[in-house]
Protein backbone atom coordinates (compact mmCIF):
# COMPACT_ATOMS: atom_id res chain seq x y z
CA UNK A 1 0.00 0.00 0.00
CA UNK A 2 0.84 3.66 -0.38
CA UNK A 3 2.02 5.69 3.31
CA UNK A 4 3.45 8.69 3.85
CA UNK A 5 6.57 7.66 6.26
CA UNK A 6 8.46 10.06 8.46
CA UNK A 7 11.98 8.52 7.87
CA UNK A 8 13.87 10.71 10.41
CA UNK A 9 13.21 14.57 11.79
CA UNK A 10 12.42 16.92 9.10
CA UNK A 11 11.92 13.64 6.89
CA UNK A 12 9.28 12.62 4.51
CA UNK A 13 8.19 10.40 1.91
CA UNK A 14 5.28 8.57 0.23
CA UNK A 15 6.19 4.80 -0.58
CA UNK A 16 5.01 1.56 -0.91
CA UNK A 17 5.12 -0.15 2.66
CA UNK A 18 3.06 -3.88 3.31
CA UNK A 19 -0.13 -3.36 4.13
CA UNK A 20 -0.10 -3.84 8.39
CA UNK A 21 -0.83 -7.62 9.83
CA UNK A 22 -3.82 -7.49 11.97
CA UNK A 23 -3.46 -9.13 15.65
CA UNK A 24 -6.93 -11.01 16.96
CA UNK A 25 -8.38 -7.61 18.59
CA UNK A 26 -7.61 -5.94 15.91
CA UNK A 27 -9.77 -4.00 13.35
CA UNK A 28 -8.61 -3.11 9.73
CA UNK A 29 -9.15 0.09 8.15
CA UNK A 30 -9.42 1.25 4.77
CA UNK A 31 -8.81 4.61 5.25
CA UNK A 32 -11.10 7.36 3.67
CA UNK A 33 -9.98 10.95 5.12
CA UNK A 34 -7.72 11.97 7.36
CA UNK A 35 -6.71 14.99 9.28
CA UNK A 36 -3.28 17.17 9.54
CA UNK A 37 -2.64 18.26 12.76
CA UNK A 38 -0.13 20.66 14.63
CA UNK A 39 1.15 17.57 16.44
CA UNK A 40 2.37 15.83 13.03
CA UNK A 41 3.72 19.25 12.15
CA UNK A 42 6.00 18.98 15.80
CA UNK A 43 6.51 15.15 15.24
CA UNK A 44 7.54 15.90 11.65
CA UNK A 45 10.07 18.73 13.29
CA UNK A 46 10.99 16.11 15.77
CA UNK A 47 10.00 18.26 18.82
CA UNK A 48 7.39 15.09 20.19
CA UNK A 49 7.90 11.89 21.67
CA UNK A 50 7.92 10.15 18.75
CA UNK A 51 10.50 7.41 17.71
CA UNK A 52 11.19 6.76 13.78
CA UNK A 53 10.29 6.08 11.28
CA UNK A 54 6.46 6.23 11.68
CA UNK A 55 3.41 6.78 9.88
CA UNK A 56 1.53 9.64 10.99
CA UNK A 57 -1.90 10.60 11.33
CA UNK A 58 -3.94 10.13 14.14
CA UNK A 59 -7.27 11.67 12.94
CA UNK A 60 -9.18 9.88 10.44
CA UNK A 61 -12.44 7.64 9.38
CA UNK A 62 -12.93 4.99 7.17
CA UNK A 63 -14.54 1.56 6.36
CA UNK A 64 -13.35 -1.60 8.52
CA UNK A 65 -12.04 -4.03 5.70
CA UNK A 66 -11.06 -6.96 7.98
CA UNK A 67 -11.62 -8.20 11.35
CA UNK A 68 -9.52 -10.08 13.86
CA UNK A 69 -10.92 -13.51 14.66
CA UNK A 70 -11.82 -11.75 18.29
CA UNK A 71 -13.37 -8.88 17.18
CA UNK A 72 -16.86 -8.16 17.85
CA UNK A 73 -19.43 -5.56 17.09
CA UNK A 74 -17.33 -4.63 13.48
CA UNK A 75 -17.72 -6.35 10.23
CA UNK A 76 -16.43 -5.58 6.85
CA UNK A 77 -17.94 -3.06 5.47
CA UNK A 78 -18.62 -0.99 8.49
CA UNK A 79 -17.87 2.95 8.54
CA UNK A 80 -15.89 3.97 10.71
CA UNK A 81 -13.70 6.19 12.70
CA UNK A 82 -10.60 5.58 15.54
CA UNK A 83 -9.72 6.68 19.37
CA UNK A 84 -6.00 6.70 18.48
CA UNK A 85 -5.68 6.65 22.21
CA UNK A 86 -4.51 2.83 22.61
CA UNK A 87 -4.95 2.38 27.11
CA UNK A 88 -3.47 -0.17 29.10
CA UNK A 89 -5.99 -0.13 31.43
CA UNK A 90 -3.51 -1.82 33.90
CA UNK A 91 -1.75 1.24 35.31
CA UNK A 92 -1.89 3.55 37.89
CA UNK A 93 -3.84 6.36 36.26
CA UNK A 94 -6.14 3.72 33.65
CA UNK A 95 -7.11 2.22 37.11
CA UNK A 96 -8.36 5.50 38.50
CA UNK A 97 -10.03 6.45 34.87
CA UNK A 98 -7.56 9.08 34.17
CA UNK A 99 -6.52 6.97 30.95
CA UNK A 100 -5.10 10.10 29.26
CA UNK A 101 -2.51 9.69 31.57
CA UNK A 102 -1.97 5.77 31.34
CA UNK A 103 2.28 4.96 31.44
CA UNK A 104 1.25 2.95 28.96
CA UNK A 105 -0.06 5.00 26.62
CA UNK A 106 0.03 4.08 22.77
CA UNK A 107 -1.23 6.58 20.32
CA UNK A 108 -2.05 5.60 16.64
CA UNK A 109 -0.11 7.80 14.39
CA UNK A 110 2.15 9.14 17.46
CA UNK A 111 4.22 6.82 19.08
CA UNK A 112 6.25 5.41 16.12
CA UNK A 113 6.11 2.11 13.87
CA UNK A 114 4.73 0.03 16.48
CA UNK A 115 1.37 2.27 15.72
CA UNK A 116 1.48 3.35 12.65
CA UNK A 117 -0.85 5.66 12.01
CA UNK A 118 -3.54 7.18 8.93
CA UNK A 119 -1.98 8.92 5.84
CA UNK A 120 -1.37 5.44 4.49
CA UNK A 121 -4.69 3.21 2.88
CA UNK A 122 -4.82 0.94 5.51
CA UNK A 123 -4.19 1.20 9.44
CA UNK A 124 -4.83 -1.19 11.86
CA UNK A 125 -6.55 -0.29 15.35
CA UNK A 126 -7.85 -2.27 18.42
CA UNK A 127 -11.75 -2.93 17.83
CA UNK A 128 -12.32 -1.62 21.39
CA UNK A 129 -10.72 2.09 20.12
CA UNK A 130 -13.20 1.93 16.80
CA UNK A 131 -16.49 3.72 16.67
CA UNK A 132 -18.82 2.94 13.95
CA UNK A 133 -20.18 6.37 12.00
CA UNK A 134 -24.11 6.86 10.93
CA UNK A 135 -24.88 7.64 8.24
CA UNK A 136 -25.58 11.46 8.93
CA UNK A 137 -21.42 11.59 8.96
CA UNK A 138 -19.78 12.10 6.35
CA UNK A 139 -16.03 10.90 6.30
CA UNK A 140 -14.63 14.20 6.31
CA UNK A 141 -16.30 14.87 9.47
CA UNK A 142 -15.61 11.36 10.78
CA UNK A 143 -11.64 12.79 10.66
CA UNK A 144 -12.83 15.51 12.73
CA UNK A 145 -13.98 13.45 15.48
CA UNK A 146 -10.85 13.14 16.95
CA UNK A 147 -10.20 16.88 17.38
CA UNK A 148 -13.43 17.47 18.87
CA UNK A 149 -13.07 14.75 21.09
CA UNK A 150 -10.05 16.76 22.93
CA UNK A 151 -12.54 19.90 22.69
CA UNK A 152 -14.83 17.53 24.68
CA UNK A 153 -12.64 16.74 26.96
CA UNK A 154 -11.37 20.52 27.62
CA UNK A 155 -14.95 21.36 28.48
CA UNK A 156 -15.24 18.50 30.99
CA UNK A 157 -12.75 19.43 32.54
CA UNK A 158 -13.31 23.36 32.85
CA UNK A 159 -16.63 22.59 33.80
CA UNK A 160 -18.75 24.90 31.60
CA UNK A 161 -21.85 26.23 33.32
CA UNK A 162 -24.97 27.39 31.82
CA UNK A 163 -25.20 30.93 31.07
CA UNK A 164 -21.50 31.77 31.30
CA UNK A 165 -19.87 34.34 29.65
CA UNK A 166 -16.49 33.11 28.03
CA UNK A 167 -13.39 34.32 26.02
CA UNK A 168 -11.86 32.36 23.19
CA UNK A 169 -8.51 33.66 22.25
CA UNK A 170 -7.35 32.09 18.74
CA UNK A 171 -9.86 31.15 15.94
CA UNK A 172 -7.94 28.48 13.67
CA UNK A 173 -10.13 24.79 13.52
CA UNK A 174 -9.28 24.26 17.32
CA UNK A 175 -10.46 27.66 18.42
CA UNK A 176 -13.74 27.49 16.30
CA UNK A 177 -14.51 23.93 17.03
CA UNK A 178 -14.20 25.02 20.72
CA UNK A 179 -17.09 28.54 19.69
CA UNK A 180 -19.42 26.21 19.13
CA UNK A 181 -18.53 23.27 21.50
CA UNK A 182 -19.28 26.22 24.03
CA UNK A 183 -22.60 27.51 22.59
CA UNK A 184 -24.07 23.89 22.49
CA UNK A 185 -22.89 23.63 26.42
CA UNK A 186 -24.63 26.28 27.47
CA UNK A 187 -22.60 29.17 27.38
CA UNK A 188 -24.52 32.72 26.98
CA UNK A 189 -22.31 34.75 25.23
CA UNK A 190 -18.56 33.67 23.14
CA UNK A 191 -16.45 36.69 22.52
CA UNK A 192 -13.23 35.37 20.01
CA UNK A 193 -10.58 37.34 19.50
CA UNK A 194 -7.93 36.65 16.02
CA UNK A 195 -5.54 38.39 14.27
CA UNK A 196 -7.19 37.01 10.55
CA UNK A 197 -10.23 38.87 9.32
CA UNK A 198 -11.32 36.05 7.90
CA UNK A 199 -11.43 33.57 11.01
CA UNK A 200 -13.29 36.23 12.42
CA UNK A 201 -15.71 36.44 9.79
CA UNK A 202 -15.86 32.27 10.15
CA UNK A 203 -16.39 32.94 13.62
CA UNK A 204 -19.50 35.14 13.47
CA UNK A 205 -21.20 32.80 10.81
CA UNK A 206 -20.50 29.89 13.34
CA UNK A 207 -22.12 31.26 16.39
CA UNK A 208 -19.88 33.76 17.52
CA UNK A 209 -21.64 36.59 19.91
CA UNK A 210 -18.86 39.14 19.22
CA UNK A 211 -15.35 38.88 17.27
CA UNK A 212 -12.62 41.56 18.02
CA UNK A 213 -9.44 41.76 16.21
CA UNK A 214 -6.31 41.97 17.98
CA UNK A 215 -4.61 45.02 16.50
CA UNK A 216 -3.59 46.21 19.89
CA UNK A 217 -6.46 48.05 20.95
CA UNK A 218 -8.10 44.76 21.76
CA UNK A 219 -8.12 45.37 25.38
CA UNK A 220 -9.95 48.46 25.81
CA UNK A 221 -12.27 46.76 22.89
CA UNK A 222 -12.39 43.94 25.66
CA UNK A 223 -12.80 45.98 28.73
CA UNK A 224 -15.81 47.62 26.71
CA UNK A 225 -18.06 44.71 26.35
CA UNK A 226 -16.80 42.53 29.44
CA UNK A 227 -16.24 45.11 32.26
CA UNK A 228 -15.29 42.83 34.82
CA UNK A 229 -13.67 40.22 32.63
CA UNK A 230 -14.87 36.95 31.57
CA UNK A 231 -16.15 33.68 33.57
CA UNK A 232 -13.95 31.53 31.20
CA UNK A 233 -10.81 32.43 29.22
CA UNK A 234 -9.67 29.53 26.48
CA UNK A 235 -6.69 29.74 24.79
CA UNK A 236 -6.74 27.94 21.49
CA UNK A 237 -3.10 29.54 20.28
CA UNK A 238 -0.58 27.78 22.22
CA UNK A 239 1.22 31.22 22.03
CA UNK A 240 3.12 31.33 25.54
CA UNK A 241 2.83 35.62 25.01
CA UNK A 242 -0.55 35.77 24.19
CA UNK A 243 -2.02 33.36 27.34
CA UNK A 244 0.14 35.40 29.77
CA UNK A 245 -1.95 38.67 28.39
CA UNK A 246 -4.83 36.66 28.36
CA UNK A 247 -5.11 36.37 32.11
CA UNK A 248 -6.26 40.02 32.03
CA UNK A 249 -9.78 39.75 30.84
CA UNK A 250 -10.11 36.72 33.32
CA UNK A 251 -13.04 37.34 36.15
CA UNK A 252 -12.95 36.71 39.87
CA UNK A 253 -13.71 33.43 40.30
CA UNK A 254 -13.21 32.92 36.98
CA UNK A 255 -11.20 29.59 34.75
CA UNK A 256 -8.60 29.75 32.54
CA UNK A 257 -8.33 26.66 30.14
CA UNK A 258 -4.87 26.01 28.44
CA UNK A 259 -6.22 24.35 25.23
CA UNK A 260 -3.65 25.23 22.84
CA UNK A 261 -0.32 23.21 22.72
CA UNK A 262 2.74 25.44 23.77
CA UNK A 263 6.08 24.50 22.93
CA UNK A 264 8.02 22.03 25.50
CA UNK A 265 10.38 24.75 27.31
CA UNK A 266 8.31 27.70 27.63
CA UNK A 267 7.25 29.97 30.39
CA UNK A 268 4.76 32.46 31.33
CA UNK A 269 4.46 34.87 34.26
CA UNK A 270 1.33 35.17 36.17
CA UNK A 271 1.40 36.79 39.54
CA UNK A 272 0.19 34.55 42.38
CA UNK A 273 -0.97 36.77 44.69
CA UNK A 274 -3.48 37.97 41.53
CA UNK A 275 -4.20 34.00 41.18
CA UNK A 276 -4.86 33.54 45.25
CA UNK A 277 -6.72 37.00 45.35
CA UNK A 278 -9.16 36.62 42.34
CA UNK A 279 -10.15 32.74 43.11
CA UNK A 280 -8.84 32.15 39.83
CA UNK A 281 -8.62 28.36 38.40
CA UNK A 282 -6.47 27.17 35.79
CA UNK A 283 -7.20 24.31 34.00
CA UNK A 284 -4.78 22.60 31.87
CA UNK A 285 -6.37 19.42 29.18
CA UNK A 286 -4.69 17.16 27.62
CA UNK A 287 -6.01 14.93 24.72
CA UNK A 288 -9.01 12.75 25.63
CA UNK A 289 -10.54 10.29 27.90
CA UNK A 290 -13.02 8.36 26.20
CA UNK A 291 -14.90 11.13 24.97
CA UNK A 292 -15.46 10.05 20.89
CA UNK A 293 -19.51 9.47 21.66
CA UNK A 294 -19.44 12.74 23.03
CA UNK A 295 -17.74 14.40 19.57
CA UNK A 296 -19.86 11.79 17.53
CA UNK A 297 -23.23 12.48 18.49
CA UNK A 298 -22.33 16.67 18.25
CA UNK A 299 -21.53 16.30 14.53
CA UNK A 300 -24.21 13.82 13.80
CA UNK A 301 -26.69 16.21 15.77
CA UNK A 302 -25.13 19.28 13.48
CA UNK A 303 -24.61 21.12 16.92
CA UNK A 304 -21.39 21.22 15.44
CA UNK A 305 -20.25 21.94 11.95
CA UNK A 306 -16.68 21.08 10.71
CA UNK A 307 -17.43 21.94 6.94
CA UNK A 308 -16.34 25.28 6.92
CA UNK A 309 -13.26 24.61 8.87
CA UNK A 310 -11.79 22.77 6.01
CA UNK A 311 -9.66 24.37 3.72
CA UNK A 312 -7.71 21.73 1.21
CA UNK A 313 -8.56 18.02 0.31
CA UNK A 314 -5.29 16.32 -1.16
CA UNK A 315 -4.49 12.63 -2.30
CA UNK A 316 -2.22 11.13 -0.01
CA UNK A 317 0.60 11.56 -2.96
CA UNK A 318 0.87 14.98 -2.53
CA UNK A 319 1.56 14.71 1.60
CA UNK A 320 4.71 16.27 1.45
CA UNK A 321 3.51 19.58 -0.04
CA UNK A 322 0.38 19.64 2.34
CA UNK A 323 3.05 19.33 5.30
CA UNK A 324 4.94 22.53 3.50
CA UNK A 325 1.60 24.81 2.83
CA UNK A 326 0.20 23.65 6.23
CA UNK A 327 3.50 24.80 8.05
CA UNK A 328 4.39 28.08 5.85
CA UNK A 329 0.78 29.34 5.73
CA UNK A 330 -0.64 30.31 9.00
CA UNK A 331 -3.98 31.60 7.62
CA UNK A 332 -4.65 27.62 6.37
CA UNK A 333 -7.51 26.07 8.23
CA UNK A 334 -7.78 22.38 8.40
CA UNK A 335 -6.37 20.33 5.53
CA UNK A 336 -7.14 16.46 5.03
CA UNK A 337 -6.13 13.93 2.50
CA UNK A 338 -8.82 11.97 1.00
CA UNK A 339 -9.14 8.77 -0.71
CA UNK A 340 -12.16 9.53 -2.08
ZN1 LIG B 1 -4.49 16.00 16.42
ZN1 LIG C 1 -2.53 2.71 31.57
Amino acid sequence: MKAAVFTAPKQVEVRDVPIPEIKDDEVLIKVKAVGLCGTDIHIFKGEYFTEFPVIPGHEFSGVVDRVGRGVRYFKEGDRVTADPNVFCEACYFCKRNLQNHCEDLRVIGVSGCQANGAFAEYVAVPFKNVFPLDDAISFTQGAFVEPLACVAHGLDLAGIRFGSDVLVVGAGPIGLLLLQSLKAAGAARVVVLDLDAEKLRMARELGADLTFAADGREPEALKAVAPRGFDYVVDATGIPAIIEKSFAYLKKAGTFLVFGVCPKDSKISVNPYEIFLNDWKIVGSFAIRKNFHQSILMLSSGKVRTDPLLSLRYPLEKFPELLSRKMSQLDLMKVQISFE
